[in-house]
C-alpha cells in the first residue's frame, strides 16, 4: 500500500507540473492506472488509494477482474485500450465505459449493433496508428477523418476522442501534437495520449488522458 502511494503521488506530482508548465489546469488531465496483467489484489490496492480509472487491454481478463471490484467501487471507469476483435464487441459495449481502440469499419459496425441493443453508451475513441506501423492497430493518420465521418454519418456513432502509441525509441512528441491538431480539427475533447515513459510530454502538448501502467504498478512480465 505505501509503495503504491508512494507512486502514484510521484506521477500525480508530474501530472501537475507538465500541467503548470503549459498552463494547464492539472485536474484537466485524467491518469488511467493500467492494470493490465496485474492481480485483482495490486487493483484493490489503487482502490484503497482513491484511484477510480483504470485501463485493460483485453477484454475478458477485465471482466472477471472488475466484476466483483465493480460491486464494491460502482464509481470505476474502466477503458478498453488494446485491440477488440469484432467477436467480443458484445462484452466489450457491456464491460467497458470508454472504449479507445475503433479502428475498423467492422469494428464500428459491430459497436453501434452492440450499444443499440444494450442501451448502453460507452464513451469511444478513434485508435490512430501515429507512426504507421505496420503491426500497430489504428488508423492511419491521413485517414482518420474519413473515418471518423464514417463512423457517424454511416454507423450513427459518437466518438468522443482519439487514442495513439508513438512509435518506440522515437521522440514521441511530433506524434502528440499531431493528434492533438487533429482532435482539434473535429472537435473531439479526449485526447488519450502519453504512457509511463512520456507521459509529461503529452501533457505539455494536450493530453487530457494518460495511460500509466508501469510506473503505478511496477514492471509488467514480458
Ligand atoms: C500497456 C499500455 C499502456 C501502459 O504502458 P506503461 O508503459 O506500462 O505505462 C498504455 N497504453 C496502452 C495502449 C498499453 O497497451
Amino acid at each position: 500500500m505505501a509503495e503504491f502511494i508512494e507512486k502514484l503521488n510521484a506521477v500525480q506530482g508530474q501530472i501537475k507540473e507538465a500541467a503548470q508548465k503549459v498552463r494547464r489546469d492539472p485536474a484537466s488531465v485524467k491518469l488511467i492506472a493500467v492494470s493490465k496483467t496485474k492481480p485483482v489484489e495490486a487493483i484493490l490496492t489503487a482502490l484503497k488509494a482513491g484511484v477510480r480509472v483504470f485501463g485493460e487491454n483485453r477484454v475478458q481478463e477485465a471482466a472477471e477482474k472488475f466484476a466483483v471490484l465493480r460491486e464494491t467501487y460502482p464509481d470505476i471507469e474502466l477503458h478498453l485500450i488494446g485491440a477488440l476483435q469484432t467477436n467480443k464487441a458484445a462484452e466489450a459495449v457491456a464491460h467497458f465505459d470508454v472504449i479507445q481502440t475503433i479502428d475498423r469499419p467492422k469494428l464500428a459496425k459491430a459497436l453501434a449493433k452492440e450499444i443499440k441493443k444494450q442501451g448502453r453508451s460507452p464513451r469511444l475513441y478513434i485508435q490512430v496508428n501515429s507512426g504507421k506501423e505496420s503491426q500497430k492497430a489504428g488508423v492511419m493518420p491521413e485517414e482518420v477523418k474519413a473515418f471518423y465521418k464514417e463512423c457517424t454519418a454511416v454507423y450513427g456513432l459518437k466518438i468522443d476522442g482519439l487514442m495513439c502509441l508513438p512509435p518506440q525509441g522515437q521522440d514521441p512528441r511530433p506524434y502528440f501534437i499531431e493528434l492533438k491538431q487533429q482532435a482539434d480539427c473535429l472537435g473531439l475533447s479526449h485526447i488519450s495520449m502519453g504512457m509511463s515513459s512520456d507521459y509529461p510530454a503529452a501533457i505539455e502538448e494536450g493530453a487530457t488522458e494518460v495511460r500509466v501502467g508501469s510506473a503505478l504498478f511496477g514492471a509488467r512480465p514480458l
